[in-house]
């Protein structure tokens, strides 16, 4: 089975806008796509690369977001993307605070590496797109290339930096020289395990369709 390259997204300020410091997106009222994000998943669908999202959700450990509420903001970006022609393969978790001292809330690689084990993914040639600090090295750790959203001194030395997901197809064509790497489309079709991350890290239901 050929290995999949992947593309595994943190969530807030890169797919949708954040919130207020100090605040969180508790309900899909609040959750609101950034510009040309939908089509930019699309065309790196169509660049043959599985997009994941890997996020921290301390709200859910704070008691100010539950899960119905991710569901229902989850479902509406799948849909989104859905409609855009991309799919969001999998979105991967962490309901845990700092102190809850897990092994998934990014700058560790837990989310990461479960998609990457449950997935089959080529971490070398797969992305993190993030706007934190904390997504780029959660990205070294795991062994994939890393984007920083946002300015090149914030970015904690990630291999390239941009304004905005729309921009993300772009710069990833020019590091891998077009569609040539691309997994047979066959691979795309694969179910993924239902097994549960042994890292405690919570994953959503398979995306629904
Ligand atoms: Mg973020
Ligand atoms: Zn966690």
């Amino acid at each position: 089975m050929p290995l999949v390259r992947a593309i595994l997204l943190d969530r807030d300020g890169v797919i949708n806008r954040k919130a207020p410091k100090g605040e969180y997106i508790t309900s899909h009222t609040e959750f609101t796509l950034l510009p040309g994000v939908a089509e930019a998943i699309g065309a790196l669908c169509n660049l043959q690369f599985e997009v994941f999202v890997v996020t921290n959700q301390r709200g859910i450990a704070r008691g100010c977001v539950s899960w119905a509420d991710l569901d229902r903001m989850h479902s509406e970006l799948t849909a989104a993307v859905g409609r855009a022609g991309g799919r969001i393969r999998q979105i991967y978790i962490c309901p845990h605070d700092d102190s809850d001292g897990c092994e998934c809330r990014k700058p560790k690689p837990g989310l990461l590496l479960a998609a990457i084990r449950d997935h089959r993914i080529d971490a070398a040639n797969s992305w993190i797109i993030g706007d934190s600090a904390s997504d780029v090295l959660a990205g070294k750790a795991a062994g994939c290339k890393t984007m920083f959203v946002g300015p090149p001194e914030m970015s904690a030395d990630a291999d390239a930096c941009l304004d905005s997901l729309r921009n993300a197809p772009g710069i990833i064509q020019s590091f891998t020289g077009g569609r040539g790497q691309g997994a047979p489309a066959g691979a795309t079709s694969r179910q993924p395990s239902p097994k549960s991350p042994e890292t405690a890290a919570i994953v959503s239901p398979p995306f629904r369709t």
